[in-house]
């Protein structure tokens, strides 16, 4: 979307009380998209906790702007039922309150980075939809239902397709050719590292980079059809709460699971907080013995009795056959050997993510070839019944010979710069918050 026109609303019951805010976004390429009953294409309805109306003001319009920038705006039309704001935004009117002056700061350093902005005064009865949208935050938190509901133009088109009975909108498949980005949300293995009461070096150590959560990956692109930003997590585990704060993760498209060991599912129950913001129910894909698996132990979250917003998860499981659809984009489930447990690897267009690997089969290294960006696990030095060692790790690498490869779930036998020092060119060690682009081949 290259335009897009902003209404907000801050509300407040009590000055100061409990507050909300509300956001509508409307392309303005549409038809009558200024229109105070047009059909907004994308909203923030909000409870912010207890503040004066201008804080909720401010908040609702720094919102709209987040929103717009990751939504690709490059113009914004603000149209705004709060003179003081419009005043005090273009530099008008001074910032007397100094509660306000940082948010004032924040909203033009965030309009700054736009081609072209522009906000103006509309009477408080063409703004409707955005007070309609406030009120709707705080009656939603008043009931106990989530505090944050961003309704996004792709998770409408979904909506009404998966209304329709279509599933998923059919975007183009992505090759190695779409710009993918791969987050190593976490490097470590299943304790973590440090691990709790281990006074090792490794432990001790005050480099950030031996300092692991538990391993995970967040896959994020950029969808062609409508150019919004997809991303997928892959493990959601014990730590995925930190990560997602750490990675400022606002939105999923789905998960995708490996195994069912709980550094790799234990997070499940967290992905509520997407479920709930995005009032949607969240794809989790598998293979079918792992759904198995998953049904079993977070039955509540998978079994379809309960709608988004309602205190638990609300997640779909999807088999992978082998193939999943997430976010319009294809994942390929890749049977690996984790000891005695079924465990799979996930390969999308040029990467593949395999963790938790002791061995990997003729014909899954088969589908493995030609990729750009391998990463794997590779847990220690000493062997290990059921996790390949790093020269383990480095000889699958030779064999598949990826561009780039990145050891993953590491324990604390291995030392950062220790580890970095004796990898050949190509392979890199993992570290949390750790990012990388794969690129076409
Ligand atoms: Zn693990
Ligand atoms: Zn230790
Ligand atoms: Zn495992």
């Amino acid at each position: 979307m290259r335009a897009l026109i902003g209404r907000t609303d801050g509300a407040c019951r009590g000055n100061p009380g409990p507050a909300s805010i509300g956001v509508a976004l409307y392309d303005a390429s549409r038809d009558g998209a200024d229109h105070p009953s047009a059909q907004p294409d994308a909203t923030i309805s909000a409870a912010i906790g207890t503040t004066t109306n201008n804080v909720a003001e401010w908040k609702a319009l720094i919102s709209a702007i987040e929103l717009a920038a990751e939504l690709g705006a490059s113009e914004l039309k603000l149209l705004l039922d709060s003179k003081l704001v419009v005043e005090q935004l273009h530099g008008r009117w001074r910032v007397r309150d100094a509660k306000l002056a940082p948010l004032c700061d924040e909203a033009r350093a965030r309009l700054a980075r736009f081609a072209a902005w522009s906000a103006v005064h509309v009477p408080r009865e063409e703004n409707h939809q955005a007070d309609a949208l406030a009120n709707e935050g705080l009656d939603r938190a008043l009931r106990g239902g989530p505090a944050w509901v961003v309704r996004r133009p792709d998770d409408r088109a979904r909506a009404r397709s998966a209304a329709a009975g279509n599933g998923l909108p059919d975007a183009d498949d992505l090759s190695g050719a779409a710009a993918t980005t791969l987050t190593v949300l976490g490097s470590g293995a299943s304790r973590g590292v440090p691990r709790v009461g281990c006074r090792c070096e490794v432990c001790i150590s005050k480099d950030v980079r031996n300092q692991r959560l538990r391993s995970s990956l967040l896959v994020e692109w950029r969808d062609p059809a409508n150019e919004t930003s997809r991303a997928v997590v892959i493990d959601p585990g014990m730590d995925l709460r930190q990560q997602a704060l750490r990675s400022g993760i606002s939105r999923l498209d789905g998960a995708l699971i490996t195994h069912i060991h709980v550094d790799h599912t234990g997070g499940i129950d967290e992905l509520r907080t997407y479920t709930d913001a995005q009032e949607e129910v969240l794809d989790v894909g598998a293979a079918p013995e792992t759904c198995t698996e998953l049904l079993r132990r977070w039955e509540y979250a998978f079994d379809g009795r309960t709608a988004p917003g309602h205190g638990i998860p609300s997640l779909r499981l999807v088999e992978a056959a082998p193939h999943v659809r997430l976010g319009g984009r294809t994942f390929e489930a890749i049977p690996l050997v984790h000891g005695r447990r079924p465990a799979h690897g996930w390969r999308s267009g040029g990467f593949a993510y395999l963790t938790d690997v002791s061995a990997v089969s003729p014909a899954s290294r088969e589908r493995l070839l030609g990729l750009d960006t391998l990463i794997v696990s590779a847990l220690r030095d000493l062997p290990h019944p059921t996790h390949q060692t790093v020269e383990e790790a480095l000889a699958l690498i030779v064999a598949l010979g990826p561009r780039l490869a990145i050891l993953t779930h590491l324990d604390h036998d291995l030392d950062y710069q220790d580890l970095s020092a004796r990898l050949p060119d190509g392979v890199l060690a993992g570290f949390d918050g750790l990012a990388v682009s794969v690129e076409a081949r």
